[in-house]
């Protein structure tokens, strides 16, 4: 196994995720990856062992475990090749209710989440026209009576058609109406059972790798006035707060990532041999991963550092921005390094490097790519000028 900075931190917990990955090894998610199918079992067994309940308190049901203990669960997914993606919204998306839900909603939705009798899995935020600029999204919501009547357009709604609900974000006053520039956007619960045939279509989207998402339209989608979290307008906001504790968490993914590859290297390097040696020999062929390992650490103690001012309160906007970023790129420069170490045999579905390969890629792009990072740092940590 990839040594680690903290390798005895949660040492249980990342013990029983690894003997539960186990039984899902690279035939089963290969087999996924031609299919473009849903790894429900392993979502399924997820589920059971409570590990998408983490952070929910244990009022609710969940287990009320840290942020860095969450983090550990979801490294350890990636660590052994499978990957969280097709689950880890369950873990974060509940976040928006239980900070800004009522008494009642939380009530009536954390505990069904936490037992995975309702899946939260899918977050509508990102839309065709807008992308990343988020506050100029076009999905609006109108008052109408006791409900909101939903129309519009999201995309790359990951989940949708494996979860009941989903957090959506749209626009209750129009943009040039809002008093503040970040008001006028709402969050609603959609309860998608309701709502197919009701006023939402959803239509999946194929891409590089087996990831579940996918188109939604709204057509007069009616949604009880029960279900705008918190204060009408200020979804923005909560959106924003909520965003912090999926950075981290698809950082830890990228660390496991990044270990799954090294250790993938490391091993086939020391056991191809050509020209007599072992190609893990030469140093043309160890350098690159000695280089891939010192920067997943880095990342890593990044990702630690979020870790532990998250849960020490206050603004980590900085730190898990940092934390996404590093790792993002310390999984990709490990991925690049894995399929350069196997030579063609990189190429060759059965060893599984191209299906990961392909899966971290991801990374760089979602949730947030690293461009919108980099202007997040300059202006808001370094206090550059605005750059858009
Ligand atoms: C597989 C997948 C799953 C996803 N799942 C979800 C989901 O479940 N829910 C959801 O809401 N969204 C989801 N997303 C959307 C994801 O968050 C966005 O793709 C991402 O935020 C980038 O937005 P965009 O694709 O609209 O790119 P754009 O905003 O169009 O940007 C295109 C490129 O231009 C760059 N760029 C844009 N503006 C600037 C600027 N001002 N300065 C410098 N560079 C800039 C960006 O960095 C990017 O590289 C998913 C995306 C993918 C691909």
């Amino acid at each position: 196994m990839t040594k680690s900075a903290n390798r005895d931190d949660y040492a249980e917990i990342r013990e029983s995720v690894r003997a539960l990955c186990a039984r899902f090894p690279g035939e089963y998610w290969r087999t996924l990856d031609r299919d473009r199918a849903y790894p429900t079992a392993f979502v399924n067994a997820l589920t059971e062992a409570g590990y998408l309940a983490a952070l929910i308190p244990e009022e609710f049901g969940g287990s009320g475990l840290t942020v860095s203990a969450a983090a550990a669960i979801m490294e350890e997914v990636h660590a052994a090749g499978c990957n969280g993606a097709a689950c880890h919204a369950q873990m974060y998306t509940m976040g928006t209710i239980l900070r800004h839900g009522s008494p009642a909603q939380k009530q009536a939705y954390l505990p069904g989440i936490a037992s995975g009798d309702l899946r939260l899995q899918a977050f509508g935020v990102t839309e065709p026209t807008s992308g990343t600029d988020t506050l100029s999204l076009r999905t609006t919501a109108r008052r109408e009576g006791d409900a909101y009547v939903i129309n519009g357009q999201k995309i790359w709604t990951s989940r949708a058609e494996h979860s009941d609900l989903m957090l959506l974000l749209a626009r209750t006053t129009p943009k040039e109406q809002a008093v503040k520039r970040t008001d006028g956007l709402s969050v609603f619960l959609v309860d998608m059972r309701l709502a197919q045939g009701a006023g939402i279509t959803i239509n999946p989207i194929r891409t590089l790798m087996n990831h579940a998402t996918t188109a939604v339209f709204f057509d007069e989608l009616r949604v009880p006035a029960e279900n705008l979290i918190g204060e009408e307008g200020k979804g923005f906001r909560y959106i924003l707060a909520g965003m912090n504790t999926e950075r981290i968490l698809i950082a830890a993914e990228c660390i496991g990532d990044a270990k799954w590859f090294i250790e993938k290297a490391t091993a086939y390097a020391k056991s191809r041999e050509l020209f007599g040696r072992p190609i893990g020999q030469n140093q043309g062929v160890q350098f690159p991963i000695a280089r891939a390992y010192a920067q997943m650490r880095a990342a890593e103690l990044m990702v630690h550092d979020a870790c532990r001012k998250y849960e020490a309160g206050g603004d980590i906007g900085a730190e898990a921005n940092m934390a996404k970023l590093l790792a993002a790129d310390a999984s990709w420069a490990a991925a690049d390094m894995c399929v350069q170490t196997h030579g063609g045999f990189g190429f060759a579905e059965e060893y599984d490097v191209e299906r990961k390969f392909r899966e971290t890629r991801l990374y760089q792009v979602a949730p947030i790519s690293t461009n919108l990072i980099l202007s997040y740092l300059a202006e808001h940590v370094l206090g550059l000028p605005r750059s858009y």
